[in-house]
């Protein structure tokens, strides 16, 4: 068959030029330690910053939303499936987030993928006037909303505010929508979102915040980028993901009143989709305490510890470290076969890392992506420091 020809020799392409990805099956619950064919291995590949993915206390809130309201939600949330478990996850994430907006709210979606499509499309609906400025490192998802809206998108390069304001400058757009990962989830590094906030604040522009990877890990509760920077606005709409540090599923978003009233009315990927498990969102209520807690603190406290010890062992060389302080810790290899094949000989010696190609990073910027979590303990990270500057010698 024709068609059929096509997909494979597409396929064959991807091959030949080493971008085929694999799935690895997991065997066990997400955690430092993970088996895969029946072997041990020690990950640092997860998202689950802060080790919660496997906590005692949130698998037994999940088996008691379980018990409480069953599997499914059976509707979207317009529909019959808006839970009570939903309504006070909702509540509590409005508490994470409060001291930063004016007149806040938040509402849950089932992945941070369709947290973004709503919010830019959200945001932009019923004006295809409006123009969306998007930073040039920013997650797949947030592309993928701008493409969505259908209105005019600029890129701006990376962490480039003169490049923006000058964008802004030239744009007689009314509705501006400048829209930024907080940490750049291939880099680590944070975006400057102060001086962002300010250009979008001077310009009337809305900016809005993608924090997957720092909900549950910046600020001294958790609470994410905008308690890290203390920032403070009604321009600002915030994206927090719940399958990262908070160890469950979903996300959220975070804005004014009336922002996410047009969410609830307007946006399409929120309106027409299954609302999540309402176990799922009691789970998350127990993810919740815990980040806010002293547990919390103690254990954004090892990450960041983990996070030293990686940088001041490791001793490279040839190959570039990117210059993060997060968990997201990028050996910027270069070559897709060189990559593939660091992190080949990791898996030998029974160390997961995550290799990076292109399309997911730029063409010539393969990379080895670490990432810390507060499951490791210094033993674990020790290995890997020890693993790293060997291979790269060899
Ligand atoms: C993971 C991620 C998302 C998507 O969140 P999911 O809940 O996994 O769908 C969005 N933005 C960024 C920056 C991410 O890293």
């Amino acid at each position: 068959m024709e068609l059929l020809a096509k997909l494979q020799q597409q396929l064959h392409a991807l091959e030949d030029r080493q971008l085929i990805r694999k799935r690895r099956t997991v065997e066990s619950p997400c955690g430092p330690r993970v088996t895969v064919d029946g072997r041990e291995l020690l990950a640092f590949c997860s998202n689950d910053y802060l080790g919660l993915a496997n906590h005692d206390a949130i698998r037994h809130a999940l088996q008691e939303g379980a018990a409480l309201y069953g599997a499914g939600s059976g509707a979207s949330h317009l529909i019959s499936g808006h839970g009570r478990a939903h309504a006070q996850l909702e509540g509590r994430l409005t508490q994470f987030v409060a001291a930063h907006l004016e007149a806040p709210r938040a509402i849950s979606f089932s992945t941070g993928y369709m947290a973004n499509l709503a919010v830019i499309t959200g945001l932009t609906a019923g004006d295809r006037e409006a123009e969306i400025f998007s930073e040039e490192l920013n997650h797949a998802s947030l592309i993928d909303g701008a493409r969505l809206a259908r209105v005019k998108t600029h890129v701006y390069p990376h962490a480039d505010l003169a490049a923006l304001e000058t964008l802004l400058q030239a744009s007689s757009a009314a509705t501006r929508v400048v829209v930024t990962d907080s940490v750049f989830s291939m880099d680590g590094n944070l975006a400057p979102l102060p001086a962002l906030l300010a250009l979008c604040e001077q310009y009337g522009a809305w900016l809005v915040v993608d924090d997957a990877h720092g909900f549950g890990t910046l600020g001294e509760r958790g609470h994410g980028a905008l308690e890290h920077f203390d920032l403070r606005s009604p321009y600002l709409v915030y994206m927090g993901t719940l399958g990262k540090a908070a160890g469950v599923a979903g996300a959220f978003v975070a804005a004014h009143e009336t922002v996410i009233d047009t969410l609830i009315q307007k946006a399409r990927p929120y309106i027409f989709t299954t609302a999540a498990p309402p176990a799922m969102a009691h789970a998350l209520l127990a993810s919740l305490d815990l980040i806010e807690g002293a547990e919390g603190a103690r254990r954004r406290a090892h990450l960041q510890a983990l996070v030293a010890q990686l940088d001041d062992g490791l001793r490279l060389a040839r190959w570039r470290r990117l210059p993060s302080k997060t968990a997201i810790q990028p050996i910027l290899i270069g070559d897709n076969g060189d990559t593939m094949r660091a992190g080949a000989a990791l898996y030998e010696q029974g160390l997961w890392v995550g290799a990076i190609r292109p399309p997911t990073v730029a063409p010539g910027t393969a990379r080895l992506r670490v990432t810390l979590s507060a499951g490791h303990d210094r033993a674990d990270v020790a290995q890997l420091i020890t693993a790293l500057n060997a291979l790269e010698r060899t």
